[in-house]
């Protein structure tokens, strides 16, 4: 089996032609947005049409459900102590996961927030509460929500394996088994895990997430870093071009928790626009793919 190994593909046409441009780039995982990132989106649904070209486009590409994953809004902050802003925050998440269960994607990830009182324990309750409220709203469905960790900007929590575990530890023993996490690399880095140290060094990264958590990643963000380790920058590279370098990426595809979870390129594309109904591959997803397949083939091959 391949490992599931995909981009956030460019989506001009829609998530149809994201599959469409994943499959042609010999992806066997995907990423979308289920709706416009940069609003709350908290009234929209998905339309059964638009679903049906969805798993149609996905099984065109040879891409499994199970191999999808959506990023939920970038502007959602469960995690405010502002009231009315927690609110819509909430409403927002469970709507995400709704569609996101509609698209019977794998899980569907978050960026936790921030704690703008500074109160951060505080804030992890309230991430929680954000979760309960979802999980509750769609009490059927397989697809998962999943905490994405922070590059630690500002206030933002969810930047160590004790503050992601924290708050999957604050969901009841119901609901945990819905819950997860996922780990965006360059994020890791800039808050601080320095995957390029050492293979082992990469391996106890993950292993303190494990233990923190009670589990291993639902997904990976497989990013190259622009900022230094420990800098808090969330600006991501192409992998090789930044601060973590190739190799670490070799070590990831190589640790058996990262065998079966989607593995997401969410790395630079080129500038040029793309018609809604061009579906060629982006050059550089092309490039990062090869690097990518090159590195899991070394691990197959007998040494
Ligand atoms: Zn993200
Ligand atoms: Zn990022």
């Amino acid at each position: 089996m391949p490992r599931l190994i995909g981009a956030h593909t460019i989506d001009s046409g829609g998530i149809a032609m994201a599959a469409r441009r994943a499959g042609n780039a010999g992806m066997t995982a995907l990423q979308v947005f289920s709706a416009v990132p940069k609003y709350y989106n908290e009234k929209v649904g998905v339309k059964p049409e638009r679903v049906r070209a969805f798993h149609d486009a996905l099984a065109e590409a040879g891409i499994a459900r199970e191999a999808v994953i959506v990023h939920a809004g970038y502007v959602l902050n469960s995690a405010t102590p502002e009231a009315e802003k927690w609110e819509r925050a909430a409403t927002a998440l469970a709507k995400e996961l709704e569609r996101s269960t509609a698209l019977e994607a794998r899980g569907v990830c978050f960026h936790p927030g921030a704690a703008t009182d500074g109160d951060r324990e505080a804030a992890l309750d309230r991430v929680a509460a954000a979760m309960v409220r979802a999980l509750e709203h769609v009490p059927h469905g397989r697809t998962k929500l999943l905490v994405e960790n922070s590059a630690g900007a500002g206030t933002t929590v969810g930047k160590t394996a004790a503050e992601v575990g924290g708050i999957l530890a604050r969901l009841p023993a119901s609901l945990r088994a819905r819950a997860g996490y996922g780990l965006d690399t360059c994020h890791l880095y800039a808050s601080g895990y320095d995957l390029r140290a050492s293979e082992a060094a990469c391996r106890a990264v993950l292993d303190e997430f494990e233990a923190a958590a009670g589990a291993s990643p639902d997904f990976l963000h497989l990013n190259d870093s622009q900022g230094a380790l420990g800098s808090n920058k969330d600006r991501h590279m192409l992998l090789g071009e930044g601060e973590i370098g190739a190799e670490p990426f070799a070590w990831l595809v190589r640790d058996p928790r990262t065998r079966a979870i989607p593995l997401i390129l969410e790395t630079p594309q080129s500038d040029v626009p793309q018609a809604d109904d061009d579906a060629r591959a982006d050059p550089c997803d092309l490039r990062m793919m090869a690097l990518l397949r090159g590195f899991e083939r070394d691990d197959a091959a007998p040494s």
